[in-house]
């Protein structure tokens, strides 16, 4: 009996330890990507509307919000 709960007590401690892990794991990566989408603001080089660099179109080392600008502004020069 003494064994048996024991056994049960360290199972459920392994558990515990396992799903920790995994969720600090989780948050820690979620904190990382919210960081790196405020870091990289990029602004629409037509309308200017700041957007997270990931969203953003280039060209020539120029940022764009869609499509759209980007060709408006292609058409310009
Ligand atoms: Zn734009």
């Amino acid at each position: 009996m003494g064994i048996r709960l024991l056994f049960i007590i360290l199972t459920l401690w392994g558990i515990y330890i396992i799903v920790r892990r995994y969720l600090a794991r989780f948050s820690e990566s979620d904190r990382r990507r919210e960081n790196n989408a405020a870091d990289n603001m990029v602004q629409c080089k037509v309308c200017n509307t700041y957007l997270p660099e990931a969203e953003a179109l280039t060209k020539d080392g120029d940022f764009f919000c869609s499509e759209a600008h980007l060709i408006a502004r292609h058409d310009k020069d």
